[in-house]
């Protein structure tokens, strides 16, 4: 019999250091596995060759360390049995889910760059969501015909259906795929993967059962949910968490480095930063010092503020 336990994830891009907005979804993750006596899995979402560096891996996972967030799979250790646990080393088993719905002859190949998609846009996507207008979609219903998946940017179908799923923050979330996303890419003609196969992908042949993240990636969901779907896989929980924000109302970057954690740990220490965090958040009623570790106990994810942003003053 399998023991259904908690498994927990901190999934980031080394694309920079990490900034207190990276800290605080870190965080947040580690407490609730930590609070549930899970595991947490460090995953290194380096799909991105150019911006992706292991300089920056290093970095993310030092700055882990100094804060107390201790990982028990993944990382450049590639500890575990569900590794490898960077991205760029997985290219064989996306390739193998998107054959399974290659199979299902739900594929099709697009030609169109980024421009003509642009140009295509309705006008209420000015969030800078992509909604595809499915230029190349085969004029009948899948069954689509057979395309060689190589040297391909490769879509797949997607449903006029209503997608649905309880966020552990956010509550009820409800939205419509072909209004959320339309036929979304899985693999570029240069052979990078997308986001959304590699995450699903990884979420579950990892077991996880809690994905944390930012809320940037709320509409995401809808999108993860029609793969784990088609894919025939369980979906873990979801908690979007608050997105950090400069005075200005804008998140942090990492190009910005007034919170980068180079920045704080020449200021601060670790029970300073944790601290600010639990009580921005609505853990503790005041911003004392606290560790990771002591925090645990008093995590609680009721007590989190229900908020797309905290903004910082
Ligand atoms: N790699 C993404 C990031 O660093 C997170 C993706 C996820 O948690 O699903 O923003």
């Amino acid at each position: 019999m399998k023991i259904n336990t908690h498994i927990g994830r901190y999934a980031p891009s080394p694309t920079g250091r990490m900034h207190l907005g990276n800290v605080f979804t870190a965080l947040l993750s580690w407490l609730s596995t930590r609070s549930k006596n899970g595991k947490w899995v460090l995953r290194i979402e380096d799909l991105d060759p150019q911006r992706s560096k292991t300089e920056y891996t290093a970095m993310i996972e030092d700055d882990l360390q100094w804060l107390g967030l201790s990982w028990d799979e993944g990382g450049t250790a590639n500890s575990g049995n569900n590794g490898p646990y960077n991205q760029s080393a997985r290219n064989h088993i996306y390739q193998s889910f998107l054959e399974q719905i290659y199979n299902k002859r739900l594929l099709y190949p697009c030609s169109c760059r980024r421009s003509d998609i642009l140009a295509t846009q309705a006008p209420h996507q000015s969030d800078g969501r992509i909604v595809y207008a499915g230029t190349c979609r085969p004029a009948t219903e899948p069954p689509f015909p057979v395309f060689s998946l190589k040297g391909n940017t490769v879509r797949v179908w997607t449903p006029d259906e209503e997608m649905h799923f309880t966020d552990i923050i956010c509550g009820e979330q409800n939205g419509n795929l072909a209004v959320n996303c339309g036929d979304f890419i899985l693999r570029r003609a240069d052979g990078a993967w997308a986001y959304q196969l590699a995450v699903v992908v990884d979420d579950a042949m990892m077991e996880i059962t809690e994905v944390v993240r930012g809320n940037d990636l709320l509409l995401s969901t809808f999108q993860q949910l029609y793969l784990y779907k088609l894919l025939g896989l369980t979906a873990p929980k979801f908690a979007h968490v608050p997105l950090i924000c400069n005075a200005n109302g804008q998140r942090l970057s990492k190009r910005d480095n007034s919170l980068s954690m180079e920045t704080l740990r020449r200021e601060y220490k670790p029970e300073h930063i944790i601290g600010h965090l639990a009580h921005l958040c609505g853990l503790t009623e005041s911003a004392y010092m606290i560790s990771a570790q002591n925090l645990i106990e008093i995590f609680d994810w009721r007590k989190i503020k229900r908020q797309d942003k905290i903004i910082l003053q």
